[in-house]
C-alpha cells in the first residue's frame, strides 16, 4: 500500500481554521434529508457533491469545526485530503437548489410567464415582443451554427459596448465547444423588469427582459442536450431589436452555462473534455487524470457506458456557484460536484464534474485522481438518476477510487475506526440523512459505506459487487435492495450488517 498523499502530507491532526475562513452556509435544502430521497425511482439525485472532511462541522454551524480545512497550499493534512476522498456529499439537495433558482415564483430567474396579460392589448404586446425577441434569438443561434461571427454581432446592441465584448467571448466559446446542437427559445418576458434609469442608460425607445431557454449538446459526450435559462435583455432602437445583456437581474441561486461565464480554454483527451475558465490551468495534466479515471472506472464497471467525462474548471468560487446554481459560500468546502446540466434529473442526462477551483488547486495529483475517479464512477453508474441508496452509491464510488489509488485503510477510515474502537461503531448501513452536508457523521458515513462495498468485493468478488449495484440500480420498487441482497449475495441485509460490523471490528483492531 502506498500513501495517497504525495507532496501535501502532514501530521494527522486537526488544524484550527484561520479566522473567518469557516463560513459555510449550507442551503437548507441540502441539509434536509427528505431531499436525499428521489421522489420517483427514475428521478433521483441530480448531483453528487463532495465537501471537505470537516464540512459537516462547518455546516453544523455554531461551533468552531474540529477538523477545519487548512487554507494554505502545502498545508493539507493527510486527514483533510483523505477527507476529500472519502468525505461527504449531500448528494441530493441540488434539485432543491436548482428549483429555487428556476422557480417562476422566486423572481426573474426562471421561465417566468410574463405578467399575465389582463387585456387584449397587453396580450398583443406580449406577442409582438416575443416575435421581435424570437427573431434576435434565431439570428444568434443560426450564427453560432454557421460560424457567422458578423451575423452574431449584428444581433448584439451596437451601443452596449461592454456587452459586445462579452458577446464576442460567448461566440468564441460556443464555436470552440464541440456543439452538436445549439438552440435558443423565447420562453417568457417581463417588460417591467427594466428600470427607468436603465432604460435611459440604454438610450432605447423600449427594452424588456426575456427568459430564454438555451439548449446545447456536446458532440460525442452528451446523449441528451443540456439546458439552462438565460436572461436576455432585448432593446428596441427604431425598427431594430437587439440583445443587450445575458445577465440582467441575475439572481444568486440561478444556474448559468459555463460558456456565459468568461473565456473558455478547452482540451480533449481520449475520454475527456476539460473546459476551463482558468487561463493557466494545466489542461493536459487534467485530461490525463480524467482519462485515467475513466479507465479505472471501466476496469471495475465494465465497458458498457459512454466512457466520457466532462470536467468543468471554474477559476473562481463564484463561478462554481453560478455553474451549480448555488447560493454564495455554499461550496466553500466541497472538492467537486457531479451535476446533471438539466432542470429535471433523468437517465443519460448530460453530466459534468465541476471542480472547486481553490480546493482542487490545493490537492496533490493523487488526491485529484481519487476525487475524479469517485465522480466518474457516479457518471458511469448513472447515479444522478438512480434509486440506489446513498450508502451504496457513495461506497461504491469510493471503492472504485480506492481500488485505483491505493491508500492505507487506517488513514482512509480513521474516523470510523476511532468510533469502532470506542464502542460506537455503526448499528446499520448509513442512512440517507448521514450524508447531509450538515451531518456531523459525514466522514463515518463515507468511510463505513466504502468498507461495506469493499467487504462484498473481498468475500464475493468484485464482479458480485458490480452485479449487486446493477441489480439495485435496475430495480423499480423499494425492495430492490432486499432482493439484491437475497438474489445476488444470498444473504439478508441483517446478516450482512453483522458480517460488516465484525469486519470493521477486525480492521479497527477493536
Ligand atoms: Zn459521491
Amino acid at each position: 500500500m502506498t500513501e495517497v498523499i504525495d507532496e501535501q502530507d502532514g501530521p494527522d491532526k486537526a488544524r484550527p481554521s484561520p479566522a473567518g475562513s469557516g463560513s459555510v452556509t449550507p442551503n437548507p435544502r441540502l441539509a434536509d434529508p427528505k431531499n436525499l430521497e428521489p421522489k420517483h425511482p427514475d428521478h433521483a439525485r441530480p448531483n453528487h457533491e463532495r465537501p471537505q472532511h470537516g464540512a459537516a462541522q462547518h455546516a453544523a454551524g455554531a461551533h468552531q469545526p474540529e477538523h477545519a480545512q487548512p487554507r494554505t497550499a502545502g498545508q493539507l493534512s493527510r486527514r483533510a485530503v483523505l477527507g476529500l476522498a472519502v468525505g461527504l456529499a449531500a448528494s441530493a439537495g441540488y434539485l432543491g437548489i436548482r428549483q429555487i433558482g428556476d422557480d417562476p415564483n422566486t423572481g426573474t430567474a426562471g421561465p417566468t410567464p410574463s405578467s399575465t396579460p389582463s387585456t387584449p392589448d397587453e396580450a398583443a404586446e406580449g406577442v409582438r415582443r416575443a416575435s421581435l425577441g424570437g427573431a434576435v434569438l434565431q439570428q444568434l443561434a443560426d450564427a453560432v451554427g454557421n460560424g457567422d461571427r458578423a451575423g452574431f454581432l449584428a444581433a448584439v446592441d451596437p451601443r452596449s459596448t461592454g456587452f459586445r465584448d462579452e458577446a464576442r467571448t460567448v461566440y468564441n466559446n460556443l464555436r470552440d465547444l464541440p456543439l452538436a446542437v445549439f438552440r435558443m427559445r423565447y420562453v417568457s418576458d417581463d417588460p417591467g423588469a427594466i428600470e427607468p434609469d436603465r432604460l435611459q442608460a440604454l438610450g432605447a425607445t423600449e427594452a424588456w427582459l426575456a427568459q430564454v431557454e438555451v439548449t446545447w449538446q456536446l458532440k460525442d459526450f452528451d446523449a441528451k442536450p443540456a439546458r439552462a435559462i438565460l436572461p436576455v435583455t432585448m432593446v428596441a432602437r427604431g425598427s431594430e431589436t437587439y440583445a443587450a445583456s445575458f445577465s440582467e437581474r441575475f439572481v444568486s441561486g440561478q444556474r448559468r452555462p459555463i460558456w456565459a461565464l468568461g473565456e473558455l480554454h478547452l482540451l480533449d483527451g481520449d475520454h475527456s473534455l476539460v473546459v476551463s475558465l482558468h487561463q493557466n490551468a494545466d489542461l493536459k495534466a487534467y485530461t490525463k487524470l480524467v482519462d485515467q479515471a475513466v479507465d479505472s472506472v471501466t476496469e471495475v464497471w465494465g465497458r458498457k457506458w459512454r466512457r466520457k467525462t466532462v470536467l468543468y474548471l471554474p477559476a473562481k468560487q463564484n463561478q462554481m456557484e453560478q455553474l451549480l446554481g448555488a447560493q454564495p459560500n455554499t461550496y466553500g468546502q466541497i472538492a467537486a460536484v457531479t451535476m446533471a446540466e438539466l432542470d429535471q434529473p433523468q437517465p443519460n442526462a448530460p453530466v459534468r464534474v465541476v471542480a472547486n477551483p481553490k480546493l482542487f488547486g490545493e490537492l496533490g495529483r493523487q488526491g485529484r485522481r481519487i476525487v475524479l475517479t469517485h465522480e466518474t464512477t457516479h457518471i458511469a453508474s448513472n447515479a444522478t438518476a438512480s434509486p440506489v441508496p446513498l450508502w451504496l452509491a457513495e461506497g461504491f464510488a469510493d471503492y472504485v477510487a480506492f481500488t485505483a489509488v491505493d491508500v492505507r485503510t487506517d488513514s482512509a477510515a480513521a474516523e470510523l475506526f476511532k468510533a469502532v474502537r470506542a464502542g460506537k461503531g455503526p448499528k446499520g448501513l448509513p442512512a440517507p440523512e448521514m450524508f447531509a452536508a450538515s451531518s456531523a457523521e459525514l466522514p463515518i458515513a463515507y468511510e463505513s459505506s466504502w468498507l461495506a462495498c469493499r467487504l462484498i468485493a473481498e468475500t464475493e468478488g468484485q464482479a458480485k459487487l458490480v452485479q449487486f449495484y446493477r441489480a439495485v440500480h435496475a430495480s423499480k420498487g423499494q425492495d430492490g435492495i432486499v432482493k439484491a441482497f437475497r438474489d445476488v449475495l444470498g444473504t439478508t441485509e441483517q446478516e450482512f450488517v453483522q458480517d460488516w460490523q465484525r469486519y470493521l471490528q477486525r480492521l479497527a483492531g477493536a
